[in-house]
C-alpha cells in the first residue's frame, strides 16, 4: 500500500504492506487523515519514532468485528491500551505502560491507506459530521481534556497561549466551557478567526503586561511556553503545559514554588464530547482547514504544515 514513512527521513512508499489486524483490532481504510505538531516533532527527533506517521483520521471499518460493521465511518482513540495491567484497571487506559500509539510509538499510522486499531477504540461517526470535520475529533478531543482535569467553575479569567491549531481548539472549548477566555497570538488572521467565535485576543508580544490569570493554557509549540506561561499565572493558579518539544527549556523553575502554581501535563482526551460538539455546532473545525494533499505529495504537506502559521493541512490518501 501507499504511505508516508519516517526513518530518519520522511518518505513516501508504495511498497509497504497492508497492516494485518490483531485479534480484537479492526482494519480501517483512512479517508482523510490531519498532519499535527506532533507529526512535525517525530520528524525532528521526537519520541524516536520510526514508521508510518499520522494519528489524525477518519476511515471506513474495511475488516468487520463483533459490534462493528464493515463500511461504518469511524475516528478512532489513538492509545491501544492493553486492558489488564493495574494503570488499565485502574481506569487510565491512555497512560497503560504496554500501550501503542498510533504513528506515534509501535504502531504504525495513519498517513496510509490502511492502519489498524482495536474495535474498542472506534467511535461511530454520525451523518452530520463531515469527513472534513470529524478529521478534527483527536485534536479537539485533547482540548475537551482540559475541562476533564480541571474543575472550572466557567468563570475563570483563562489565557491560551499560541494561536496554532491546539491553540484554536483549546480556546474554543474554553469558552465553551463559559471561562473568560484570552488568546495569545501572533498571526493577525487567525486571532481573527477566534475573534469571530466571540473570543477575546490579544498579539502575544503584549502578553508581559497582562494582568495574571487563574489559568493558563501553553499551546505555544516552544520550550520557552512554560516559563512564560509562569509569569502569566497568579499565585496559586494553575499551568497547563499541552506543548511537546524535542528541545528541553532552558529555565529555572523557581517561580513556580515562589507562586505555588500548579503545572497540569495535558495530553490526549476523551473522543465522545469532542464528536458530540462537532455534530451539535457548538464547535467550528472549518476556518482551521489550510489545505489538502495526496499521500504522494506527504513532503510538499509537511512543509506546508510547517510553515509559520500554517493551520491544518490534510492528507488524502
Ligand atoms: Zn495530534
Ligand atoms: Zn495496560
Amino acid at each position: 500500500m501507499r504511505g508516508l514513512t519516517f526513518d530518519g527521513a520522511l518518505r513516501y512508499r508504495d511498497d509497504l504492506p497492508v497492516p494485518e489486524p490483531a485479534p480484537g483490532e479492526v482494519r480501517v481504510k483512512v479517508t482523510v487523515a490531519g498532519v499535527c505538531a506532533t507529526d512535525l516533532a517525530i520528524t525532528a527527533g521526537y519520541m524516536g519514532f520510526h514508521g508510518i506517521l499520522g494519528h489524525e483520521f477518519v476511515g471506513r471499518v474495511d475488516t468487520g468485528a463483533d459490534g462493528i460493521a464493515t463500511g461504518q465511518r469511524v475516528v478512532g482513540e489513538i492509545n491501544a491500551a492493553c486492558g489488564h495491567c493495574p494503570t488499565c484497571r485502574a481506569g487510565r487506559p491512555r497512560h497503560c505502560p504496554q500501550r501503542t500509539v498510533l504513528g506515534i510509538l509501535g504502531r504504525g499510522g495513519a498517513f496510509a491507506e490502511y492502519l489498524t486499531l482495536p474495535a474498542d477504540n472506534l467511535l461511530a461517526v454520525p451523518e452530520s459530521v463531515s469527513d472534513q470535520m470529524a478529521v478534527f475529533v483527536e485534536p479537539l478531543a485533547a482540548a475537551f481534556r482540559i475541562p476533564e482535569q480541571l474543575s472550572l467553575q466557567g468563570n475563570e479569567r483563562v489565557y491560551v497561549l499560541g494561536d496554532g491549531r491546539l491553540g484554536l481548539l483549546c480556546a474554543q472549548v474554553l469558552h465553551l466551557s463559559g471561562c473568560r477566555v484570552t488568546l495569545f497570538g501572533r498571526h493577525p488572521q487567525k486571532c481573527a478567526v477566534a475573534a469571530g467565535w466571540g473570543i477575546a485576543t490579544t498579539a502575544a508580544d503584549l502578553a508581559a503586561g497582562a494582568e495574571r490569570a487563574d489559568v493558563v493554557v501553553d499551546c505555544t509549540g516552544r520550550p520557552e511556553g512554560l516559563q512564560l506561561s509562569a509569569s502569566l499565572t497568579r499565585p496559586c493558579g494553575t499551568v497547563v503545559l499541552k506543548t511537546t518539544s524535542a528541545h528541553p527549556p532552558e529555565w529555572n523553575p523557581a517561580p513556580l514554588v515562589v507562586d505555588e502554581i500548579t503545572v497540569v501535563g495535558s495530553r490526549c482526551g476523551p473522543f465522545a464530547p469532542a464528536l458530540a460538539a462537532l455534530a451539535g455546532g457548538r464547535i467550528d473545525v472549518a476556518p482551521l482547514v489550510a489545505a489538502s494533499y495526496p499521500l504522494e505529495e506527504g513532503t510538499a504537506a509537511f512543509a506546508a504544515a510547517r510553515a509559520p502559521g500554517a493551520l491544518k493541512v490534510l492528507l488524502i490518501p
